[in-house]
């Protein structure tokens, strides 16, 4: 039986959360656009969503420059909740792209980035039985989508 506990939570506020967090709204250099789709109540593992959004905004916001946009949308299915969060930020080197999710792997100076972020992201994503994948064209930005699905709220 699985004793892990799962709460019912609403991710486009958890979005929310994370872009006030970050300030983000406020951020004069920064258009955040949002096209939330409706969606049902996530059972998630919790505030644990909450620091995956929260990275990755992050993540968006040190690759932006001087101005940029990041936007973020989400849909659903009856399977599943799919989240894309895209900058138009610096972009990732194809040739590190593939350590992106590796333990300490960071380009950020010292003190800036600990490189542990994407690491603990995908550890979350997959404990509820999701994926996070990423693509990226250097100069061009990044995005990266999460699927998460509701299967395991069968389990
Ligand atoms: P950290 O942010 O501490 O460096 P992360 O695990 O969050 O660690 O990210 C690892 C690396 O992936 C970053 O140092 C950066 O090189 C790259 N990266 C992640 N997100 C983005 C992004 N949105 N734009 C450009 N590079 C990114
Ligand atoms: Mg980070």
């Amino acid at each position: 039986p699985d004793e892990t506990e799962y709460k019912l939570i609403d991710i486009n506020r958890e979005l929310d959360t994370a872009t006030r967090l970050l300030s983000l709204k406020r951020d004069g250099n920064i258009i955040i656009k949002t096209n939330f789709g409706p969606l049902e109540k996530f059972p998630a593992l919790d505030n644990q969503l909450g620091q995956v959004f929260l990275n990755i905004l992050l993540n968006a916001k040190q690759a932006i420059k001087d101005e940029g946009t990041i936007t973020i949308t989400t849909k659903s299915s009856e399977k599943d909740i799919t989240i894309i969060i895209s900058d138009d930020g610096c972009g990732i080197e194809k040739k590190i792209l593939p350590s992106i999710f590796d333990p300490f792997f960071t380009t950020k100076e010292p003190g800036k980035g600990t490189g542990l972020g994407l690491g603990i992201c995908q550890t979350i994503i997959k404990k509820h039985g999701g994926e996070i994948t990423v693509k990226s064209e250097t100069g061009k930005g990044t995005t990266f989508t999460i699927r998460l699905p509701f299967s395991k709220m069968h389990h």
